[in-house]
């Protein structure tokens, strides 16, 4: 379980999170909605502690990780990340870049993660790709190759921050479907996107942020259909 409790963060003396407070269980699919500049990115940031919060406390299975003292490499390896771009190495094959941080940051031996890594491309139909450079790749298999190195440490909780933004549309369905995969093979996943159909048919609840607040948190039907918030209706509005 993730527990975010009362979190606040600026910058400067821009408040981009006002207390934020939400529970996800463990196996479920929370999709993270709300306009450019809602506070999304920041709020993941905070969870994987790219981000110091300045007030309230994040908890991941009993562990206080917003406490400073905590040792930081250890709860990344717990939390998997995926951005927007697709941050491979351009210089390295894709088993390198898969197994790389497993390695270097995590401690995993070579052999383990070189296992593991095409246990993961194997189950994303990729194993033929593991000495690809990522320049040989479509988007989508770039992006889905992100996501398999997120998995490498077994991570108890994963974060997508709109990881199909950048793809060209004929691209998003194949990274759409992995996300489904991870669904339903038991991953526990709060998800940033802008892909409405997919927040409302994959999301067990919908979590809708606005100026640093949480508007909502739902199932999709009450969130994206049922409310009665005019702001909230706005936003949705948009994407009919
Ligand atoms: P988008 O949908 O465009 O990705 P978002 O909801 O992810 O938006 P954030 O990226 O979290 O929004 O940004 C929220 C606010 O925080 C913005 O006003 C942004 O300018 C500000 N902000 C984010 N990161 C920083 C930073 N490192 N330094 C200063 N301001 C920042
Ligand atoms: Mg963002």
């Amino acid at each position: 379980t993730l527990r975010v409790d009362g979190v606040r963060k600026s910058f400067g003396d821009n408040q981009v999170l006002r207390g934020v407070s939400f529970d996800i269980h463990r196996h479920e699919v929370v999709t993270l909605l709300g306009p450019s500049g809602s506070g999304k990115s920041t709020l993941m940031r905070c969870i994987n502690l790219l981000e110091q919060v300045d007030d309230g406390q994040i908890w991941l299975n009993g562990t206080d990780i917003s406490d400073p003292r905590i040792n930081a490499d250890r709860t990344r390896s717990r939390i998997g990340v995926v951005f927007q771009q697709f941050n491979l190495f351009p210089h390295m094959d894709v088993l390198k870049n898969v197994t790389l941080g497993a390695i270097k940051v995590h401690g995993i031996s070579k052999d383990d993660a070189q296992e593991r890594a095409m246990t993961l491309l194997r189950r994303i139909g990729m194993e033929d790709k593991a000495h690809t450079y990522p320049d040989q790749l479509s988007g989508g298999q770039q992006q889905r190759v992100a996501i398999a190195r997120s998995l490498m440490t077994e991570p108890e909780l994963l974060l997508l921050d709109e990881i199909t933004s950048a793809l060209d549309p004929m691209l998003v369905g194949e990274v759409l479907q992995m996300v489904q995969e991870l669904k339903d093979q038991g991953t526990t996943i709060l998800m940033a996107t802008h892909e409405m159909q997919f927040a409302h048919d994959a999301a067990d609840r919908v979590i809708l942020l606005q100026d640093g607040e949480i508007a909502e948190n739902g199932t999709p039907q009450e969130v994206m259909h049922d409310s009665q918030n005019p702001r909230t209706r706005e936003f949705f509005s948009h994407f009919r």
